[in-house]
């Protein structure tokens, strides 16, 4: 029987705080690949993908867009590689309450998990395990190195997904759940419902500006995040 909801979830800041690893690692892999951070320390990862962080970081240094996106793959490989060198030494945890709302969704036979995230896609896995999710839960996703632009991956996603499936997922029963405006906004590239959540960098007023279809302080409520999610597609 093919799934009939798609639930896809953002990694940092709503499944997991990586405790500093990701933005260290990040950097040691900059400056391997590219020969300088650029401004990197001062560019906001939130919301953003790890592509265009590049981009934002580089662009000052004089290294063009161009260069970027031909040395993606190499910089996949590389950061990854510092990641899981490092990442044993940073207090990696799950946001509150994330690990049981996975278990409940993949217990709902008529769930598909997947993610959007900005991470690059060897980092998601690492982050994934660090946290005590098994990455195999989630057998779709889009990542940070396929696109500049966040709106770039609902796309990606919800292909992959449908083609995962073997039906289409109608987008009334698509829901993007993460903890920034940017992950909001992206939803609408497929008209696709959003919850935030408000346990990364912005307060629930802030994203609450930004009208996700449903807002919580942290997924600790299994139940009524459940119906959140489900709930809402119940008659569409
Ligand atoms: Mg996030």
């Amino acid at each position: 029987m093919p799934k009939t909801s798609l639930v896809l979830f953002d990694i940092d800041g709503t499944l997991l705080h990586s405790g500093g690893c990701g933005r260290a690692a990040t950097r040691l892999a900059v400056q391997d690949v590219f020969g300088t951070v650029g401004t990197l320390d001062d560019v906001s990862f939130a919301g953003k993908t790890d592509w265009q962080i590049l981009l934002e970081a580089l662009a000052p240094a004089g290294i063009a867009a161009g260069e970027i996106e031909k040395r993606l793959a190499e910089y996949n490989q590389v950061v990854a590689r510092h990641l899981t060198q490092i990442i044993g030494g940073c207090p990696v945890r799950p946001c509150v309450g994330a690990l049981g709302l996975v278990a409940a969704l993949r217990a709902d036979s008529a769930v598909l998990l997947g993610l959007v995230t900005g991470n690059m896609a060897g980092l998601a896995p690492i982050k994934l395990r660090a946290a005590g999710f098994d990455p195999a839960d989630f057998p779709i996703g889009a990542f940070g190195s396929e696109g500049w632009n966040r709106a770039m991956l609902p796309p990606l996603a919800l292909a992959r997904a449908n083609a995962f499936n073997g039906a289409d997922f109608a987008p009334s029963r698509v829901v993007i759940i993460g903890d920034t405006p940017g992950d909001i906004t992206c939803a609408h590239s497929i008209g696709a419902r959003t919850l935030a959540v408000a346990t990364g960098p912005f307060s629930a007023d802030e994203l609450a500006a930004h009208q996700p279809d449903s807002l919580f302080a942290t997924l600790e409520d299994t139940g009524a995040v459940l119906r959140a999610i489900l709930n809402g597609q119940r008659d569409t």
